[in-house]
């Protein structure tokens, strides 16, 4: 019997168009060393990087699927949904993203004046030392700062002491709805997929609530093995693509080579219980 290796896909990541802070091109030039063979851009509401993703990933043999990972409020929760295989020219897309990335300027504002009563000022000019897209501030970019002033050691000690709820610099704010983020990325020929699901703090019915209504809106998959997510719950989120009915994805959800936790491609591969989301896209050569 011959041993198929699995695919080495990558489906979520982030550039400097979002809250990554690598370019595009360098951003799949490290893939292609780390071997991946199929790669997705998902910035956070955000297409603008693709066409240089795109390219870079075809000069090299990259199997290359445009992304996007949109934010959606959810009752009182911050969920996100990665949309794979999209057609980022399609016009609704565009508009529901550019609209949901509205929020972000006032919100960073608001962000840096809690901050400034905690303390800690000159945050709004901080963070936008590292911001790559100016329609995009966010939380990322102020963690930067608040470690490069020493307020904290390093992103993962900010987002405990900082900008989440009950702590200073944490902004309620209102996303895209579910429904919506669903509809745009399908009216766009994607497919929708729930991102790092490990990660809400949800009980297991408001978990189970969160997938029965994302299936409902058409939702297709959920990230099984993901860069936020432990072993474990790589085996608590195939079961629950299985029983939902879900394809399963793989992302590492790479920001930055210091930052990130897994690097770009170096992920296990997917439990074979799952069906893989790029299972049925038309280009077959896995
Ligand atoms: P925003 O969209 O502005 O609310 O920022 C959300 C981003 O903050 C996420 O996409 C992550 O990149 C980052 N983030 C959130 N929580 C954490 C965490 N615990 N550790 C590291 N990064 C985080
Ligand atoms: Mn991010
Ligand atoms: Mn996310
Ligand atoms: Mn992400």
């Amino acid at each position: 019997m011959t041993e198929i290796s699995p695919l080495n896909a990558d489906l979520h990541c982030h550039s400097v168009v979002s809250d990554g802070t690598l370019e595009p091109e360098a951003l799949v030039e490290r893939a292609h060393r780390n071997g991946v063979q199929m790669l997705a851009l998902t910035d956070h509401d955000e297409i603008g990087g693709l066409a240089q993703a795109e390219a870079a990933a075809t000069a090299r043999g990259i199997r290359f699927v445009p992304g996007v990972e949109v934010s959606v409020t959810w009752g009182h929760q911050t969920i996100h949904v990665v949309g794979l295989r999209i057609d980022y020219r399609d016009p609704r897309l565009l508009e529901g993203l550019q609209r949901t990335r509205g929020g972000r300027e006032q919100r960073a504002r608001e962000i840096a004046a809690q901050l400034e009563n905690a303390g800690i000022a000159g945050a709004y000019e901080g963070a936008l030392q590292y911001v790559g897209n100016p329609d995009l501030i966010s939380r990322s970019h102020f963690a930067r700062y608040l470690v490069e002033i020493g307020a904290c050691a390093d992103v993962s000690q900010v987002f405990e002491r900082y900008l989440v709820e009950g702590r200073p610099g944490y902004v309620a704010h209102r996303w895209a709805r579910l429904g919506d983020a669903v509809r745009w990325i399908r009216d766009a020929g994607g497919d929708a997929v729930l991102a790092h699901p490990g990660r809400y703090k949800l009980s297991a019915g408001g978990l189970w609530s969160l997938m029965a209504e994302f299936a409902e809106a058409g939702g297709t998959g959920i990230e099984v093995v993901s860069g936020s997510h432990t072993p474990e719950q790589y085996r608590t989120f195939a079961q629950h693509a299985v029983d939902f009915g879900f394809r399963a994805s793989r992302g590492s959800d790479f920001h930055d080579p210091k930052e990130s936790r897994v690097d770009l491609g170096r992920l296990p591969p997917l439990p074979w219980s799952v069906v893989p989301i790029w299972h049925g896209w038309e280009d077959r050569s896995e």
